[in-house]
């Protein structure tokens, strides 16, 4: 397995690769991140996978200076997968000084998680725009995990006309329902007992709307009722939304999203659930 560090020495190694698939990762990996590696890795000629954590998506320093990270440890997983190259660039090097462009999506990018951490969706668009300049994959993995960012992500791919298939793969979750996320490891241990919630709560409102419930009031106040049960009382949002939009729909009518934000002390946790098949 290849590391490269440079934009320049990325662009030179990648050449000699036939399709490339994709894994844009900001590191300290998990089941999650390793499953679009395998899918990636089924797909294509070669894997490249970036570990970068990018300042530009990052409101708060505090959630930057404390993202948690293990580069050796996500090289030796990385290579024990197969993977062809990864790329490690040093921030400096993807933002030299006088870097002055950003990429900002509209509409769908400003609900939700774009209304909770402003500029956050901008970072995200910016540096995949980068990568996908860089790397020139055929396809790119995203997890579903994070639905709204794939949302994004397929808007200004389609909207710049950028040359790259968007794939979005299932949420991976541990045994008692947890979404893997990097920042689970940052829970304390009565933290990590209630996390579990999250995903109850989603279910909660699968279930409900399999038994024809429809109402965006009824469900929600179901979510937050598993939340706050479980001691989860900071909740960003806990809604339904259109999954293509992120619009809160107030009655379902046709594919709809449960959506949930949940502060556990200083970590903040997303998931998410589609609710009809
Ligand atoms: P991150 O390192 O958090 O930026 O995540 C890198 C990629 O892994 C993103 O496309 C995420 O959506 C995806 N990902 C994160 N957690 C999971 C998960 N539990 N299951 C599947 N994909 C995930």
């Amino acid at each position: 397995m290849k590391v490269c560090t440079t934009v320049q020495e990325m662009r030179k190694v990648r050449a000699a690769f036939g399709t490339v698939g994709f894994v844009p990762t900001m590191g300290f990996l998990h089941e999650g991140h390793l499953s679009l590696v395998r899918k990636a890795k089924a797909e294509n000629d070669a894997v490249i996978v970036s570990l970068f954590v990018n300042p530009i998506q990052f409101g708060s320093p505090d959630d930057l200076a404390n993202y948690p990270r293990a580069i050796e440890q996500d090289k030796a997983l990385l290579a024990r997968e197969g993977v062809d190259m990864v790329f490690i660039p040093e921030v400096s090097e993807l933002y030299p000084s006088g870097f002055a462009t950003s990429v900002e999506v509209k509409d769908v990018a400003l609900k939700m998680e774009g209304a909770s951490r402003p500029g956050h969706f901008a970072g995200v668009a910016t540096v995949l725009t980068k990568f996908f300049n860089i790397i020139a994959p055929q396809k790119a993995y995203f997890g579903q995990k994070d639905a709204q960012q794939c949302a994004v992500i397929k808007r200004f791919v389609q909207d710049l006309d950028i040359s790259v298939e968007i794939k979005t793969m299932p949420t991976w979750r541990e045994e008692d329902g947890l979404a893997y996320s990097s920042r689970n490891a940052r829970l304390t241990a009565a933290e990590r007992a209630k996390a579990p919630a999250l995903y109850k709560a989603l279910c909660v409102a699968q279930t409900l709307v399999h038994g024809g419930e429809r109402s965006r009031a009824v469900l929600e106040a179901a979510m937050k009722q598993v939340l706050l049960e479980a001691g989860l009382s900071e909740i960003d949002y806990a809604t339904i939304v259109n999954p293509e939009t992120f619009e809160p729909e107030e009655q379902i009518t046709g594919n709809a999203l449960a959506l949930l934000a949940v502060h556990l002390g200083a970590v903040r946790l997303i998931d998410n659930l589609p609710l009809l098949p």
